[in-house]
Protein backbone atom coordinates (compact mmCIF):
# COMPACT_ATOMS: atom_id res chain seq x y z
CA UNK A 1 0.00 0.00 0.00
CA UNK A 2 1.66 3.06 -1.11
CA UNK A 3 -0.36 6.49 0.34
CA UNK A 4 -0.43 9.83 1.74
CA UNK A 5 -3.01 10.65 4.92
CA UNK A 6 -2.87 14.18 6.01
CA UNK A 7 -2.47 14.66 9.52
CA UNK A 8 -2.97 18.31 9.39
CA UNK A 9 -2.70 21.39 7.58
CA UNK A 10 -3.13 24.31 8.95
CA UNK A 11 -0.43 27.54 9.29
CA UNK A 12 0.70 28.91 12.05
CA UNK A 13 -1.67 27.61 14.45
CA UNK A 14 -4.42 25.14 14.17
CA UNK A 15 -8.09 25.82 13.46
CA UNK A 16 -10.51 24.34 15.95
CA UNK A 17 -10.95 20.42 15.67
CA UNK A 18 -7.74 20.76 13.37
CA UNK A 19 -4.22 20.63 13.48
CA UNK A 20 -1.08 22.22 11.96
CA UNK A 21 1.21 20.31 9.22
CA UNK A 22 1.81 16.57 9.36
CA UNK A 23 1.89 14.36 6.36
CA UNK A 24 1.67 10.29 6.97
CA UNK A 25 3.36 8.71 3.80
CA UNK A 26 3.44 4.51 3.20
CA UNK A 27 5.31 2.98 1.01
CA UNK A 28 4.84 -1.05 0.93
CA UNK A 29 4.64 -0.97 4.93
CA UNK A 30 7.40 1.72 5.43
CA UNK A 31 5.63 4.51 7.48
CA UNK A 32 7.69 7.82 7.03
CA UNK A 33 5.77 11.05 9.02
CA UNK A 34 6.39 14.65 7.29
CA UNK A 35 6.72 16.93 10.25
CA UNK A 36 4.64 16.83 13.51
CA UNK A 37 2.96 20.27 14.10
CA UNK A 38 0.16 21.17 16.81
CA UNK A 39 -2.25 18.68 16.90
CA UNK A 40 -0.46 15.96 14.72
CA UNK A 41 0.52 13.13 17.27
CA UNK A 42 -3.23 11.94 18.35
CA UNK A 43 -3.98 11.64 14.75
CA UNK A 44 -0.77 9.61 13.59
CA UNK A 45 -1.79 7.06 16.97
CA UNK A 46 -5.01 6.86 15.00
CA UNK A 47 -3.58 5.35 12.34
CA UNK A 48 0.02 4.02 14.15
CA UNK A 49 -1.41 3.25 17.82
CA UNK A 50 1.98 2.20 19.08
CA UNK A 51 3.83 5.16 17.78
CA UNK A 52 5.60 2.76 15.95
CA UNK A 53 6.63 4.68 12.61
CA UNK A 54 10.25 4.28 10.70
CA UNK A 55 11.07 7.40 10.26
CA UNK A 56 10.31 11.37 10.74
CA UNK A 57 11.27 14.04 9.15
CA UNK A 58 10.78 17.49 9.94
CA UNK A 59 11.32 20.64 7.59
CA UNK A 60 12.35 23.13 9.95
CA UNK A 61 11.65 24.40 13.68
CA UNK A 62 8.48 26.44 13.66
CA UNK A 63 6.16 24.68 16.35
CA UNK A 64 3.24 24.43 13.91
CA UNK A 65 5.76 22.23 12.14
CA UNK A 66 7.71 20.45 15.34
CA UNK A 67 5.59 20.58 18.19
CA UNK A 68 4.55 17.01 18.44
CA UNK A 69 7.82 15.27 18.45
CA UNK A 70 8.00 16.55 21.72
CA UNK A 71 4.81 14.32 22.49
CA UNK A 72 6.10 11.27 20.52
CA UNK A 73 9.77 11.65 22.06
CA UNK A 74 7.66 11.36 25.77
CA UNK A 75 5.15 8.70 24.05
CA UNK A 76 7.89 6.64 22.82
CA UNK A 77 10.10 7.26 26.21
CA UNK A 78 7.32 6.55 29.16
CA UNK A 79 6.43 3.40 26.54
CA UNK A 80 9.79 1.73 26.71
CA UNK A 81 10.32 1.98 22.92
CA UNK A 82 12.89 -0.37 22.93
CA UNK A 83 15.04 1.18 19.11
CA UNK A 84 15.89 4.47 18.28
CA UNK A 85 13.65 6.57 16.20
CA UNK A 86 15.07 7.46 12.88
CA UNK A 87 14.28 11.49 13.12
CA UNK A 88 15.90 14.24 10.00
CA UNK A 89 15.50 17.58 10.54
CA UNK A 90 17.41 21.07 11.25
CA UNK A 91 19.59 21.82 13.74
CA UNK A 92 16.50 24.25 15.22
CA UNK A 93 14.17 21.26 15.47
CA UNK A 94 16.29 19.60 17.81
CA UNK A 95 16.73 22.49 19.88
CA UNK A 96 13.18 22.80 20.29
CA UNK A 97 12.32 19.36 21.33
CA UNK A 98 15.01 19.24 24.22
CA UNK A 99 14.15 22.31 25.27
CA UNK A 100 10.66 21.47 25.90
CA UNK A 101 11.83 18.22 28.00
CA UNK A 102 14.34 18.63 30.59
CA UNK A 103 13.90 15.05 31.73
CA UNK A 104 14.41 12.80 28.52
CA UNK A 105 17.48 12.53 27.09
CA UNK A 106 16.61 13.19 23.18
CA UNK A 107 19.63 11.11 21.81
CA UNK A 108 17.66 8.04 24.15
CA UNK A 109 14.49 8.09 21.75
CA UNK A 110 16.04 9.57 18.09
CA UNK A 111 18.84 8.61 16.12
CA UNK A 112 19.31 11.99 14.82
CA UNK A 113 20.55 12.85 11.48
CA UNK A 114 20.73 16.55 10.30
CA UNK A 115 18.86 18.38 7.12
CA UNK A 116 19.74 18.84 4.20
CA UNK A 117 21.37 16.08 2.83
CA UNK A 118 20.59 13.02 0.91
CA UNK A 119 20.62 9.94 1.77
CA UNK A 120 18.62 6.41 1.88
CA UNK A 121 15.72 6.01 4.09
CA UNK A 122 14.05 2.80 3.88
CA UNK A 123 12.67 2.36 0.18
CA UNK A 124 13.05 6.31 -0.13
CA UNK A 125 16.47 8.10 -1.91
CA UNK A 126 16.05 10.99 0.42
CA UNK A 127 16.99 14.69 -1.85
CA UNK A 128 17.01 17.80 0.34
CA UNK A 129 17.79 21.15 -0.15
CA UNK A 130 17.14 24.79 1.77
CA UNK A 131 14.70 26.78 0.72
CA UNK A 132 13.97 30.43 1.89
CA UNK A 133 11.98 30.83 5.07
CA UNK A 134 12.01 32.64 8.27
CA UNK A 135 14.48 30.07 9.71
CA UNK A 136 16.17 27.22 7.82
CA UNK A 137 13.92 25.24 6.17
CA UNK A 138 14.39 22.49 4.13
CA UNK A 139 12.75 21.06 1.15
CA UNK A 140 11.86 17.19 0.72
CA UNK A 141 11.87 14.93 -2.21
CA UNK A 142 11.68 11.07 -1.74
CA UNK A 143 12.18 8.76 -4.40
CA UNK A 144 11.24 4.97 -5.04
CA UNK A 145 10.81 2.51 -7.17
CA UNK A 146 7.37 3.85 -9.37
CA UNK A 147 6.79 7.24 -6.63
CA UNK A 148 8.40 10.64 -6.47
CA UNK A 149 6.66 12.74 -3.74
CA UNK A 150 8.06 15.84 -2.93
CA UNK A 151 7.53 18.76 -0.20
CA UNK A 152 8.15 21.98 0.32
CA UNK A 153 7.49 22.51 4.12
CA UNK A 154 7.13 26.49 4.59
CA UNK A 155 8.90 28.65 1.82
CA UNK A 156 9.10 31.53 -0.53
CA UNK A 157 9.29 31.71 -4.34
CA UNK A 158 12.91 30.37 -5.02
CA UNK A 159 14.10 28.50 -8.37
CA UNK A 160 14.87 25.26 -6.21
CA UNK A 161 10.76 24.60 -6.18
CA UNK A 162 11.25 23.39 -9.67
CA UNK A 163 14.37 21.23 -8.62
CA UNK A 164 12.46 19.96 -5.64
CA UNK A 165 9.45 18.93 -7.01
CA UNK A 166 10.62 17.82 -10.70
CA UNK A 167 8.12 15.24 -12.80
CA UNK A 168 6.84 14.48 -8.82
CA UNK A 169 3.93 12.03 -8.78
CA UNK A 170 2.78 14.20 -5.55
CA UNK A 171 4.43 17.92 -4.56
CA UNK A 172 2.98 18.52 -1.54
CA UNK A 173 3.47 22.39 -1.44
CA UNK A 174 2.80 25.35 1.20
CA UNK A 175 0.22 27.72 0.16
CA UNK A 176 -0.05 30.08 2.57
CA UNK A 177 -1.37 33.46 1.09
CA UNK A 178 -4.36 34.28 -1.46
CA UNK A 179 -3.70 37.72 -1.28
CA UNK A 180 -0.36 38.72 -3.28
CA UNK A 181 2.22 39.48 -0.88
CA UNK A 182 3.06 43.43 -0.44
CA UNK A 183 5.94 45.13 -2.64
CA UNK A 184 8.65 44.87 -1.15
CA UNK A 185 8.28 42.31 1.75
CA UNK A 186 10.50 39.72 1.80
CA UNK A 187 8.96 36.65 0.50
CA UNK A 188 9.03 33.75 2.49
CA UNK A 189 6.03 31.67 2.60
CA UNK A 190 3.95 30.99 -1.04
CA UNK A 191 0.63 32.46 -2.62
CA UNK A 192 -1.59 29.77 -4.05
CA UNK A 193 -0.81 30.75 -7.52
CA UNK A 194 2.70 30.65 -7.17
CA UNK A 195 2.35 27.45 -5.94
CA UNK A 196 0.61 26.49 -9.30
CA UNK A 197 3.66 28.24 -11.20
CA UNK A 198 6.38 26.34 -9.45
CA UNK A 199 4.93 23.24 -9.89
CA UNK A 200 4.14 23.50 -13.70
CA UNK A 201 7.84 24.83 -14.09
CA UNK A 202 9.03 21.45 -12.21
CA UNK A 203 6.24 19.61 -14.41
CA UNK A 204 4.89 17.94 -11.28
CA UNK A 205 2.00 15.87 -11.80
CA UNK A 206 -0.24 16.13 -8.77
CA UNK A 207 -0.30 19.20 -6.61
CA UNK A 208 -1.45 19.32 -3.49
CA UNK A 209 -1.73 22.61 -1.64
CA UNK A 210 -1.41 22.77 2.15
CA UNK A 211 -0.59 25.12 5.01
CA UNK A 212 -3.26 27.00 4.82
CA UNK A 213 -4.57 30.21 6.95
CA UNK A 214 -6.84 29.26 9.66
CA UNK A 215 -9.90 30.96 8.30
CA UNK A 216 -8.99 31.21 4.57
CA UNK A 217 -11.82 29.34 2.32
CA UNK A 218 -9.37 26.73 1.06
CA UNK A 219 -11.37 26.42 -2.28
CA UNK A 220 -10.51 29.42 -3.14
CA UNK A 221 -6.52 28.70 -2.79
CA UNK A 222 -7.61 25.66 -5.28
CA UNK A 223 -9.22 27.85 -7.85
CA UNK A 224 -5.97 30.61 -7.84
CA UNK A 225 -3.29 27.76 -8.16
CA UNK A 226 -5.68 25.98 -11.28
CA UNK A 227 -4.93 29.08 -12.88
CA UNK A 228 -1.52 28.56 -12.72
CA UNK A 229 -1.25 24.72 -12.78
CA UNK A 230 -3.10 22.41 -15.43
CA UNK A 231 -2.55 18.97 -13.78
CA UNK A 232 -4.57 18.11 -10.88
CA UNK A 233 -4.97 20.17 -7.74
CA UNK A 234 -6.20 19.59 -4.59
CA UNK A 235 -6.26 20.91 -0.92
CA UNK A 236 -4.76 18.97 1.87
CA UNK A 237 -7.75 18.31 4.38
CA UNK A 238 -6.72 16.99 7.75
CA UNK A 239 -7.64 12.75 7.47
CA UNK A 240 -8.00 13.17 3.90
CA UNK A 241 -5.98 10.10 2.26
CA UNK A 242 -4.37 10.01 -1.09
CA UNK A 243 -3.52 6.29 -2.82
CA UNK A 244 -0.20 6.68 -4.77
CA UNK A 245 -0.49 3.73 -6.85
ZN1 LIG B 1 4.38 26.83 9.06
Amino acid sequence: MRRLTVLGSCAAWPDAGQASSGYLLEYDGFRAVLDLGYGTLPRLLEHCPDGRVDAVLITHEHPDHCADASGLLRMRHYTAARERLPLYCTSGVLDRIEHAEPDITLTDVFDAHELPQCCQIGPFELESMTLPHHVPNVGIRLIAPGLVVAYTGDTGPDPALEILGAHADLYLMEATRQAPAPPGSPRLVLTAREAGEWATKARAHRLVLTHFWPGADRAVSVRQARETFHGDVLAAEDGLTLLLE
